[in-house]
């Protein structure tokens, strides 16, 4: 059974609506799919009367920007009530808080010499609720400041770049009983992309874990292939069921298929362990 539990729609910042990504990972082969957006569950109706159409599981899923320290981390929540009052409450708060770092984005490229980025970025926004980089970044390409994705990333809406403005998240603890009390699991996402030492890393799983985290990704399509085994050993270690998820963002934008994945190591004990 291919298993993918992490990917994004237009309503967040993917480029394909519920029922096309839905479709799209059928006939990619994908049995079971959780759908992700980041910080909005708006997609999952429209997702789960396709996933009945065409015969597929649809796990309700949501990826949630949360500030650690000083570090942003995501936190996929799987098998969530996309109902629940707090839940839904405190995503809305996130999506007013991107409506605020939009406008300053905004300022800071319209500093750099960039003008209506704002209104180039809505251009590119399926959902107007929820505006993130992703949207300015394809208004940057469009308007020729940069070749792809990749370029745009380099150049500016990081650290250090024009178009960067540092924002508040939620904290890590709140995002966990959030997703807790909506009935739903937890997992860490791409714990390998955060640029943290080992030290720092350990900090992170022990506290995931206090806090009541369940599992982390292991095999997704933002890791690379060698931090496969890396982190199917830290979920062995701190006792974590493992997730396997393309972070599919939409053709020509993302390297790995929905499905393309490889399987997780055997060491690893599978989230969807209780649910199939
Ligand atoms: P945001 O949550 O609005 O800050 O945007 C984060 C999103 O931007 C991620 O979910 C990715 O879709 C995208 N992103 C961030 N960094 C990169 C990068 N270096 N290359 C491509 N996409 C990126
Ligand atoms: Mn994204
Ligand atoms: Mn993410
Ligand atoms: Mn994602």
């Amino acid at each position: 059974m291919n298993i993918d539990l992490h990917c994004h729609s237009n309503v967040s910042d993917g480029l394909l609506s519920p029922s096309e990504l839905v479709c799209r990972a059928r006939e990619k082969g994908v049995g079971v799919l959780a759908l992700t957006d980041h910080d909005d569950v708006g997609g999952l109706v429209e997702a789960r009367a396709a996933a009945r159409i065409h015969g597929m599981r649809l796990i309700d899923g949501v990826e949630i920007s949360v500030t650690w320290r000083t570090h942003t981390i995501h936190v996929v929540g799987l098998n969530i009530d996309a109902h629940h009052h707090r839940l839904c409450e405190g995503l809305r708060g996130i999506r007013h808080g991107r409506i605020e770092r939009a406008k300053r984005i905004a300022m800071a490229l319209g500093a750099h010499g960039i003008k209506d980025s704002l209104e180039g970025a809505y251009a590119f926004a399926g959902n107007p609720q929820l505006i993130g980089r992703m949207h300015f970044a394809r208004f940057l390409v469009d308007a020729g400041h940069a070749r792809n994705l990749k370029a745009v990333f380099k150049k500016f809406l990081v650290k250090g770049k024009p178009g960067y403005s540092p924002h508040q998240w939620v904290e890590l603890g709140e995002a966990l009983q959030w997703i807790r009390a909506a009935g739903g699991i937890a997992v860490l996402a791409h714990p390998g992309r955060y640029n943290m030492g080992a030290g720092t890393m350990r900090d992170l799983l022990v506290e995931f874990k206090a806090l009541g985290g369940g599992a982390i990704e292991v095999v997704t399509g933002s890791h690379r292939a060698e931090q496969f085994p890396v982190f199917a050993k830290y979920s062995v270690t701190y006792g974590f069921l493992a997730s396997r998820g393309s972070d599919y963002h939409g053709p020509g934008e993302s390297f790995t298929e929905l499905g393309g994945l490889p399987e997780l190591p055997a060491m690893c004990e599978p989230v969807w362990r209780d649910w199939l």
